[in-house]
């Protein structure tokens, strides 16, 4: 469907749960987030997607919360994989649990994957999560590619003073694996002075990234995402820097997001979004649900502010997904 600004939207996420295992200092600068206590049940995501592909959705992305907290993630990724229409199914995850549950995700119809990493040091790890998991989460990133979840993606959110000295040894993982890394800007969440202080401190622009790493050449145009692509010589895979910050992407925005708590957000900087529970129960039809969805992608704004007014309107990012 095309929005009023001529956008394809095809594109939807969905937050499966607001709770989350890690507590990474970036996504809840407010302290302890304490989740919706009823998420969307296997079914009412299911009639979601079915919704989504009535209006040209193909793609979607589960993510959370942690997504693999729910102990029936695999009976919600085999639901949205067979709704006929959903041509690319992704998750977005912390990684800890990955070990257990990739295989049976990839077989479930999981296509591929993107797993945050902050820090490549496992004395770093725990500060910037709140849990000493990195080996485990090491060992899911191997799980997962040899569940043959591909393209992989690492995710890591660069921070000043806190994992930016390690933007080489990010960059050196594309040159020994088949792994994508994504440096992602700082985005101010929260609504205390220290998560704005968090901001202030801790925000480093992708251009400042960029320019420790010249040998980086463009990459040809690669997936749907907003990250600019790049690659070293020689490298297996490439280094994107996704710009939410310094340089937006609006234009070429093609997603819609769902939140935990069963509302749909047109832009991650907008309000929080259109109720969508009511139009959710059993009673009410399929089409009551698509209209819904068609107003919220009508909705979407040009683009979000940048400067002093960029900043998601809620405590944690765990209810939006990121
Ligand atoms: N638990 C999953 C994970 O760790 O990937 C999925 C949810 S997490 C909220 C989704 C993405 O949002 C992660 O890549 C995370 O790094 C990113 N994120 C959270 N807070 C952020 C912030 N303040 N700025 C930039 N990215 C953020």
């Amino acid at each position: 469907m095309l929005d009023t600004f001529g956008r394809t939207i095809d594109y939807l996420r969905i937050s499966i749960t607001e709770a989350c295992n890690f507590q990474c200092v970036y996504c809840t600068p407010d302290g302890l987030h304490t989740p919706a206590t009823s998420p969307l049940t296997v079914d009412e995501i299911e009639r979601v997607v079915r919704a989504g592909v009535a209006l040209g959705i193909t793609k979607i992305r589960l993510t959370g919360g942690e997504p693999l907290v729910r102990n029936d993630i695999v009976e919600i990724v085999r639901a949205v994989a067979t709704v006929e229409g959903v041509q690319d199914l992704a998750l977005t995850t912390n990684g800890f649990f990955l070990a257990k549950y990739a295989p049976a995700m990839a077989d479930a119809g999981l296509k591929r994957i993107n797993i945050s990493l902050d820090t490549l040091r496992r004395d770093r790890f725990e500060n910037i999560t709140g849990i000493d998991a990195f080996d485990r989460v090491w060992q899911g990133i191997l799980a997962a590619e040899r569940a043959g979840l591909a393209p992989l993606k690492i995710n890591a959110v660069a921070m000043r003073g806190i994992n930016a000295d390690e933007i080489h040894d990010f960059a050196r993982l594309t040159l020994d694996h088949d792994w994508h890394v994504r440096f992602i800007e700082l985005m101010p969440v929260g609504e205390s002075d220290s998560a704005r202080e968090f901001f202030d401190q801790h925000f480093i622009g992708a251009h400042e990234l960029r320019d420790q790493l010249p040998d980086l050449q463009i990459d040809k145009v690669y997936g749907n995402g907003p990250a600019k692509t790049y690659r070293l010589p020689n490298a297996r895979a490439t280094i994107g820097f996704i710009t939410p910050a310094t340089e937006h992407f609006c234009n070429a925005c093609n997603r819609i997001r769902v939140t935990a708590r069963g509302a749909l957000c047109a832009c991650l900087f907008g309000d929080r979004g259109m109720d969508m529970r009511g139009v959710l129960c059993e009673e009410v039809s399929a089409s009551a649900l698509q209209e819904l969805l068609a107003r919220a992608i009508n909705s979407k704004p040009e683009s979000h502010p940048l400067g002093k007014d960029f900043k998601i309107n809620g405590k944690a990012m765990s209810e939006f997904g990121g």
